[in-house]
């Protein structure tokens, strides 16, 4: 079993680390940077060292300050949690020549996923369904176009080394494809330092299912079900639920065994997520893989009762997996608000400032995960994620109806504005009720929020 474990992040998911680190009997040094000095993490791991300033390029983005924080603090092990490094494969190779332990997989699947043209090439071949497309990266804006006409407009552009919804852009016919193929490589190669673009047909009113897979170190794999995001503004998650309103027993279990003759393919370890997008009429397409543990992990384990993180230090532990398939059974549903500090009345403007009171929602079927405390400051330097409050019920209306009370319940008072009032509205609004809802419903249900707010004002 590991010993000490580096908290390779900060937030809230630094706080769900050292949680599942100390569930396991394994010691936690939490690595911060001078702007994260009085966050929660810090003050409930173990123990925790300074690794730079405020910004992330010299601290939590810097491979040397955090292998050097590890190896003076005589950790074993680095958790990189999401964002930051935790898709960065020279990373876990450094942390591998160092002998600690990457919480993740080798640094060669991370590699391969990191890519969006060489990951779409790797699970078609693995026979997974993939979006019609381009095979590798685009040579040239020709090639564009004569793909473009063999699969049918309308056509998204997408940096092959994209992440965070950054740089896609749709055309619809061959001027806007024209126009947008430099446009879009210069945002990449802005954005991501290069600008290798692929295509792929838009695929208008479809949803986003992920499912979420576990491997150990002995050869074994499994699925965990999937998860429902396609409440995303500007292709970033904002609510998301398990199961599927739109996935049943059957095609749960197709999914799952594509994702894992998938992972299989690859010689993946340890906790990752293949993300699909669905038709109406069940058809998925692979998008990509996040070779890590995501954001909205918790309604996972709210249904399958399943510690994921847990399950991430025990893999690479080299312990094995002592679940099998037919021991994942879901139970209810599950639903997640990303309660992020931005301005909704402002266009979900980010907000910064002091949380003066901070009383998190309980009672049945609440968790929540955060690092808010009452007279935290949040700093400006980082993403909004504040808290993720997840609610468990039997089922769909039960799990959103105590949404609608841990939204109400939420005590936050100070200078700091939050999602929350864009959310309440959101959960019980009919068309989200109904279960019956695509990638576009929140932009489209801004709008009417927005038209609302103008009539009542
Ligand atoms: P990123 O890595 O930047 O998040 P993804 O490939 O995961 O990019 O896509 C993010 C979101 O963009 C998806 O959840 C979906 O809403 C939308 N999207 C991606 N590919 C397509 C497509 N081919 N057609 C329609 N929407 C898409």
């Amino acid at each position: 079993m590991l010993n000490k474990v580096l908290v390779a992040n900060r937030g809230e998911i630094a706080v769900r680390i050292v949680r599942a680190c100390r569930d396991l009997g394994i010691g936690s040094v939490v690595a911060y940077s001078e702007a994260d000095r009085n966050t929660l993490a810090v003050r409930l791991a173990d123990e925790s060292i300074c690794i730079g300033p405020a910004a992330p390029s010299k601290s939590y983005l810097h491979p040397p300050a955090l292998i050097s924080a590890a190896l003076i603090t005589g950790c074993d092990a680095v958790h990189p949690g999401y964002g930051f490094l935790s898709e960065n494969p020279y990373f876990a190779e450094a942390c591998a020549q160092c002998n600690l332990v990457f919480i993740g997989p080798e640094p060669e699947p991370i590699r391969l996923m990191g890519d969006k043209s060489i990951g779409r090439q790797t699970m078609n071949a693995a026979g997974v369904p993939t979006v019609p497309g381009s095979e590798g990266e685009l040579s040239s804006i020709d090639e564009a176009i004569s793909l473009a006409r063999e699969i049918g407009y309308p056509v998204l552009l997408k940096p092959s080394a994209g992440g965070g919804g950054r740089g896609m852009r749709v055309a619809r016919d061959e001027s806007e494809l024209q126009r947008a193929y430099p446009t879009a490589r210069a945002e990449a190669e802005g954005a991501f330092g290069r600008g290798d673009l692929i295509l792929e047909k838009y695929l208008p009113s479809v949803r986003h299912v992920e499912i979420q897979v576990l491997a150990d170190h002995h050869g074994n794999a499994i699925h965990l079900g999937e998860r429902d995001c396609s409440s995303q503004r500007r292709h970033q998650k904002i609510i998301e639920e398990a199961p599927s309103p739109i996935v049943n027993a059957e095609l749960r279990a197709k999914m799952g065994e594509d994702a894992v003759r998938g992972i299989q393919a690859i010689g993946y370890r340890n906790a990752g997520t293949l993300e699909f997008l669905m038709d109406e009429q069940g058809n998925y397409y692979f998008i990509e893989m996040n070779t890590r543990i995501q954001v909205e992990h918790p309604v996972t384990e709210l249904i399958t009762g399943i510690d994921l993180v847990k399950w991430q230090l025990l893999v690479a532990s080299g312990e094995r997996l002592t679940l099998e398939q037919k021991d994942v059974r879901i139970r209810g549903h599950a639903v997640e608000c990303r309660i992020n500090a931005e301005d909704p009345e402002r266009d979900f403007l980010p907000s910064v400032g002091e949380i003066e009171l901070f009383v998190p929602p309980g009672g049945p079927g609440v968790r929540v995960d955060t690092h808010l405390y009452s007279g935290y400051k949040l700093p400006g330097s980082y993403d909004s994620l504040m808290a993720k409050i997840i609610t468990w019920g039997d089922d769909r209306n039960e799990a959103l109806d105590r949404m609608r009370r841990a939204l109400n319940e939420c005590i936050l008072e100070g200078s700091v504005k939050s999602t929350i009032p864009f959310q309440l509205a959101l959960i019980d609004d009919p068309a989200f009720r109904s279960g019956n809802i695509s990638i576009h419903y929140v932009g489209e249900f801004m709008q009417k929020w927005k038209e609302r707010e103008a009539v009542v004002a």
